[in-house]
């Protein structure tokens, strides 16, 4: 059986058959995991002296969680109650890849709480999970030091590969390169888009 364990995007398994370049660009490519975690509470996350009490989201540098946010706060929701979600750190992420979801679920939302002030409870938990991204993003983003071949990769078999690992772990990036590949394919002739230009958006 093959093993893709963190090598690359899962593409490698769709073009190692057929083109030895492509596979060679995939097994470069590290993806990192990510275990997400989601957490509906009964009420809201108690006020933090010194913050907005209508905070979207928070990044936080060390433990468990690097990445919290508030769906509710997110524009174009419908009204809900506290909704969080949470993101581990990709370390975390490996270290407890094979852990069961509804434990990682309780540490992330742990971690939550030992970032709020001493003596302060988290509202009682209606639901709590966790799923976990195998390959959830590129360990390298190429968006500030491009990489030789752009954001894409094409060979002349006429096969091309897009997306965030050519690029960047951001929705933004998996779409430029997207858009990028699409520019080069309909102009074969034309110098396809320098990624980062500011007029892609
Ligand atoms: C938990 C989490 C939260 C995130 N939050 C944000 C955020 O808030 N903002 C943001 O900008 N970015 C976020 N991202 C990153 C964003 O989701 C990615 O950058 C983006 O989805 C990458 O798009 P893509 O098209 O390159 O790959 P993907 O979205 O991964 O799409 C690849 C597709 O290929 C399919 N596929 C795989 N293998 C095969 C196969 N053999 N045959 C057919 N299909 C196959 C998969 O099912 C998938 O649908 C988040 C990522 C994760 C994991």
């Amino acid at each position: 059986m093959r093993s893709y364990q963190r090598s690359s995007p899962q593409a490698l398994a769709l073009v190692e058959d057929h083109d030895e370049t492509l596979a060679a660009a995939c097994r470069s490519v590290v993806q990192r995991s990510c275990w997400a975690g989601w957490a509906c509470l009964e009420t809201p996350l108690p006020a933090v002296p010194g913050v907005e009490h209508d905070w979207q989201a928070a990044q936080l540098a060390q433990g468990p969680l690097r990445f919290v946010a508030r769906n509710q706060y997110k524009p174009g929701r419908a009204p809900q109650g506290e909704t969080l979600t949470l993101l581990a750190h990709p370390d975390w992420s490996d270290q407890h890849l094979e852990d069961e979801p509804q434990i990682v679920a309780c540490r992330l939302l742990e971690a939550l709480a030992q970032t709020l002030p001493p003596g302060t409870a988290l509202p009682r938990v209606g639901r709590l999970g966790a799923h976990r991204w195998r390959f959830a993003h590129p360990e390298h983003s190429t968006i500030n030091a491009p990489a030789p071949d752009g954001d894409y990769r094409v060979t002349a078999a006429g096969l091309a590969l897009c997306g965030d690992a050519w690029r960047g772990p951001r929705i933004e990036d998996a779409w430029l390169s997207g858009h990028h590949l699409g520019l080069a394919l309909a102009a074969p002739h034309a110098q396809p888009t320098a990624p980062g230009d500011s007029h892609d958006l």
